[in-house]
């Protein structure tokens, strides 16, 4: 009995690969939002306006969570309810 044979080296997947696999993904399922570009992101209750992506589940991989993601504002600590991904290229909301 060794017991050191029991312990596999655990392969963990670097952030690249998951990246890799998401991209994957997303080529297949129109539901995934994980590879949606970085938008401009302003906050409804207090006007804070930032550039990234609000979080949002994808249908696709409800388990996935990006740490990037705007989970409240950064400025009113509200919900990312409250927060709004507009078109970088409308200049005019802001
Ligand atoms: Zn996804
Ligand atoms: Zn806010």
């Amino acid at each position: 009995m060794n017991k050191a044979s029991r312990a596999r080296p655990s392969a963990k997947p670097s952030n690249s690969a998951l990246a890799n696999r998401l991209v994957e993904a997303a080529r297949y399922n129109p539901d995934c939002i994980c590879q949606r570009p970085q938008t401009k992101v302003v906050c409804s209750l207090c006007n804070f306006a930032s550039y990234g992506r609000v979080l949002r589940s994808c249908k696709a991989h409800p388990n996935v969570y990006f740490l990037m993601d705007f989970s409240n504002c950064p400025k009113c600590k509200q919900s990312y309810r409250y927060l709004k991904e507009v078109p970088d290229d409308d200049r005019r909301l802001i």
